[in-house]
């Protein structure tokens, strides 16, 4: 009898001993980059539970899990999610609600992509952008009697490709109570033989009550831009200025499973906002994270609306602005920083980024571990750089690519030094915050690693680089589109790199960003793309 019972126990430990554990997913023949402190390599991991619970070479986590579901990524890389730490999330979702008519080579064609956006989309009032009658064979301005017939019922408005001329049909300018009789100045309604034709020209196109999305309208915005970004890898977003009503939006249809965005949510630094949100403190899900307040400094280089110290290089005696006052700015400065949350200021000229990098510190005092940010940080001057010292530099390599060809002649030789200054900014504070600030730019990630590496633009322009002194290291630019970008959500104890006890957000590439020639990075295809171990894309 004891024979057997000592047997008994031999035989259940030798099947406790070989048996593995069951985990919800398995990666195996892949090459991993961990992002962790060490930027190790690895062949595979277990997925338990949405988190990463092992991480080692193909034998080890053989030896020890098992899975239903075993991705053999068959030597292809595998990154943890790409994060974008500046865009607007909501706004690409609500651009997908107006029809794209960019390069359209005739009326007929824009009525025709009007008909099959809205067969899709089902919008209460249609609006389009990017018309151009110069590139059609009738060169003339349009006239609304076509788009009468198509459209009796539903509201148009197009937007002509410059933004200063608008086609609206009959709908529309019935329920905008426009008349023939309607004036204004700085604008004009078009009119032929006695009618108006429908073309509203700059401030007339104001008359045009367009109204705000619809509920129906906002999710389905939120869940396009969702699809875009899961299909470039994308598993975090930071939101750069959202409302109240938006926030609470997103939270809704996360715990109601119908999006699976994970979304860093700055709040648009309005009064009402600063007030509610300070008392409330600070939000934490899964997915949604709110504890920061966007705020804009001054305007953008490219329409001289950036505050520089001295005058513009090509307008005399023209420095930009700030969009408030000094005063204001150590207000809600001094609001944020006796609360717990985060300031993100829009900085783009010299004299923007020095006033703001004043405050933060004057204000901050000696407190420890803030995070606060300037978003953009794009012309810096020479002596303000030592103040990023406790500063996160929120960056945008795309900016670089974009602004080259004009940037210079905004600032002249001397000050575009500090002009793009990606490897200066991180050599002060140790990381960088890597975005693209889309829609501006596009949402491809890729192209921000092209740039940030190369920075020439998809032409191969400029042979040697612009600026090459401030170009990134492959590996800094992956950890400032990974580990880096959580660190300056405060989230690098949950996400970022492919670590043990951390979400299982990951991405599948066709070819290795690392490795591969630097001038195929911007063609680089996602394979698959996971949040919290289940796939997204
Ligand atoms: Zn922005």
């Amino acid at each position: 009898m004891k024979k057997i019972i000592y047997l008994i126990v031999v035989t259940v430990l030798l099947i406790s001993c070989n048996k593995k554990e069951k985990v919800d997913v398995l990666v195996t023949n892949a090459k991993v980059y961990t992002v962790n402190d060490n930027f190790e390599s690895a062949e595979s991991f277990a997925v338990k539970d949405g988190k990463f619970i092992a991480v080692g070479t193909n034998k080890e986590i053989k030896e020890k899990y098992s899975s239903e579901k075993i991705i053999n990524a068959k030597g292809k890389p595998v990154y943890p999610g790409l994060i974008d730490g500046h865009c607007h999330f909501f706004n690409l979702g609500i651009q997908q609600q107006k029809v794209d008519l960019v390069g359209t080579k005739s009326y007929k064609e824009v009525l025709e992509k009007l008909v099959v956006f809205q067969k899709e989309k089902k919008t209460s009032f249609i609006t389009g952008r990017g018309w151009d009658q110069n590139d059609w064979e009738v060169k003339e301005f349009p006239t609304k009697e076509k788009l009468d017939s198509v459209f009796p019922n539903t509201p148009v408005a197009i937007t002509r490709v410059d933004g200063h001329a608008v086609l609206v049909n009959q709908k529309a300018i019935d329920i905008s109570g426009i008349t023939i009789a309607s004036k204004t100045e700085g604008g004009e309604f078009i009119k032929k033989e006695g009618k108006l034709t429908g073309v509203l020209i700059d401030n007339a196109a104001d008359f045009v009550k367009i109204p705000a999305p619809t509920r129906r309208e906002q999710i389905q915005a939120l869940k396009d831009a969702e699809k875009i970004n899961f299909s470039y890898g994308l598993t975090t977003v930071s939101d750069a200025g959202l409302d109240k009503p938006v926030i609470e939006l997103i939270d809704s249809l996360q715990k109601a499973g119908e999006l699976s965005m994970k979304i860093y949510a700055m709040v648009s630094a309005t009064q009402p906002n600063l007030d509610y949100y300070i008392k409330k403190g600070i939000i934490k899900t899964d997915r949604l994270h709110v504890r920061s307040f966007k705020v804009y400094g001054d305007g953008a280089l490219g329409s001289r609306g950036a505050a520089l110290k001295k005058s513009y290089s090509d307008r005399h005696n023209h420095f930009g602005a700030l969009i408030f006052s000094p005063k204001r700015y150590e207000e809600i400065a001094t609001q944020i920083a006796n609360s717990t949350y985060q300031m993100n200021t829009h900085a783009i000229g010299d004299s923007a980024n020095y006033l703001m990098l004043k405050t933060y510190h004057k204000v901050l005092k000696n407190q420890k571990d803030r995070r606060w940010r300037i978003e953009h940080a794009q012309i810096v001057d020479e002596q303000d750089f030592d103040m990023f010292k406790n500063i996160i530099p929120s960056i945008q390599p795309t900016h670089a690519t974009s602004d080259m060809y004009w940037a210079e002649d905004r600032v002249g030789k001397e000050r575009i030094k500090g002009g793009y200054a990606f490897k200066k900014l991180l050599n002060v504070y140790g990381k960088v915050a890597l975005g693209t600030d889309y829609p501006v730019e596009r949402v491809n990630p890729f192209l921000t690693f092209y740039a940030a590496v190369a920075r020439k633009d998809l032409k191969n322009y400029p042979k040697e680089g612009y600026q090459m002194e401030n170009a990134l290291t492959r590996e800094e630019t992956l950890k400032g589109m990974t580990i880096w970008n959580a660190y300056a959500n405060f989230e690098e104890n949950e996400k970022g790199s492919i670590e043990i006890g951390k979400a299982a957000d990951f991405v599948i590439l066709n070819q290795d960003i690392m490795t591969v020639d630097i001038s195929k990075v911007p063609v680089t295809k996602v394979i698959d793309t996971y949040v919290n171990g289940e796939k997204v894309n």
